[in-house]
């Protein structure tokens, strides 16, 4: 009987172009991923193979959405498991979690294993407040299973955490989540842009909408998750207005779709008042 806070890995739907800016974690993902899989003899004839990311870095920065889309590019299964899930009160159960995490990655491989908030399954062994040893155990199960790969394995396992110095170095070591990649909010105009242009890639503009005037207007350290929220915003007030100006008894506005709805400035103008930023100066310092 498989644990129900384990899911059933399958392929995700996310694209390259959900993702703005990130190019360069983008490139190095593939790098680690793609290659050993299309070119699987010249990588494991030197036995040396890469088997885990990390990656790091503020919250709604895209970590999640940059695992998803390797996986969609990849055509690789995607487990996805949030550390504090798998942590069970009972004796032993944790570690038996993990066990039957890497049990369903074996099973549906090619896999990739995604450890969302890595940090509290896998903290610094021996830290204060772990009675009875139960965290310990569970970092040394994680360790083990990650061991047990073989470069011949086609699972891979990309961590996510917003306090990488809270993780196990042990857990850092070559040949475990050995490649560190630092995911941060877009902060120059050109990255910004790309952010907003992949979010609002289904939008109908209106035509005072020039994307580049909205970014200028968009406040400064917002994360992509922040971006999400202003478009989604713009979205609702668009809908708002053309609800209101359609819906007089002339037109049936039930036989219109979101096709027919137009986005403008306004609708952009509208959805930033709401909008805060919620990368702190201190969360870029901490970085
Ligand atoms: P957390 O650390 O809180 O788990 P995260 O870094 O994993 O966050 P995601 O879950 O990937 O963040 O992002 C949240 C949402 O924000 C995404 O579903 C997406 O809509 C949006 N988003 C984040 N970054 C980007 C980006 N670079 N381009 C487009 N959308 C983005």
């Amino acid at each position: 009987q498989y644990n129900k806070n384990i899911n059933t890995p399958t392929v995700p739907k996310v694209q390259w172009e959900d993702i703005g800016g990130l190019s360069e974690v983008k490139r190095e993902i593939i790098e680690t991923i793609n290659f050993p899989l299309k070119f699987p003899d010249i990588f494991s004839s030197s036995g040396l193979r890469r088997f885990g990311i990390l990656l790091f870095g503020p919250p709604g920065t895209g970590k999640t959405l940059l695992a998803k889309a390797v996986a969609t590019e990849c055509n690789l299964c995607f487990l996805s498991v949030k550390g504090p899930e798998l942590l069970n009160m009972y004796i032993g159960q944790s570690e038996e979690n993990i066990r039957e995490v890497f049990e369903r990655a074996r099973s549906a491989a090619p896999c990739i294993i995604f450890f969302d908030e890595l940090d509290s399954l896998a903290p610094n062994r021996g830290a204060a407040g772990d009675s009875g040893g139960v965290m310990d155990r569970v970092v040394s199960q994680l360790l083990a299973e990650m061991d047990g790969l073989n470069e011949k394995a086609t699972i891979f396992m990309i961590g996510a955490t917003n306090r990488p110095d809270l993780i196990d170095p042990a857990l850092l070591r070559p040949g475990r989540f050995d490649k560190l990649l630092y995911v941060g909010p877009s902060m120059d105009f050109n990255s910004r842009l790309s952010v907003l242009k992949a979010l609002t890639r289904k939008f109908k503009f209106a035509k005072d909408v020039k994307l580049e005037n909205i970014i200028s207007i968009c406040p400064e350290n917002i994360s992509g998750a922040d971006f999400y929220g202003i478009c989604a915003n713009a979205w609702t007030h668009a809908i708002g207005r053309f609800i209101e100006r359609n819906n007089n008894g002339v037109i049936d506005i039930k036989n219109m779709t979101g096709k027919d709805v137009e986005v403008g400035y306004e609708d952009f103008k509208s959805a930033l008042k709401s909008v805060q930023p919620s990368v702190s100066l201190k969360d870029l310092l901490y970085f």
